[in-house]
């Protein structure tokens, strides 16, 4: 089972083996909370306001 994780950069959550497809970061974490998913960051306030560019999934908090 692959578990998600999010980019401690830009918070994009990713499963195991990737890079971040957001910002190519290799910095992840396994605790987060929350998340949102963004289908169109073009209409999305809440995309603006994380700096989201491309659609998917992404943290609302890191908690390490
Ligand atoms: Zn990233």
């Amino acid at each position: 089972m692959l578990k998600e994780r999010a980019c401690r950069n830009c918070r994009m959550v990713v499963l195991e083996e990737q890079d971040c497809p957001n910002c190519g970061g290799k910095a992840f974490t396994t605790f987060w909370r929350g998340y949102v998913v963004i289908t169109d960051p073009e209409k999305s306030e809440i995309a603006k306001k994380m700096g989201i560019s491309r659609p998917g999934k992404f943290a609302l908090r890191l908690s390490r």
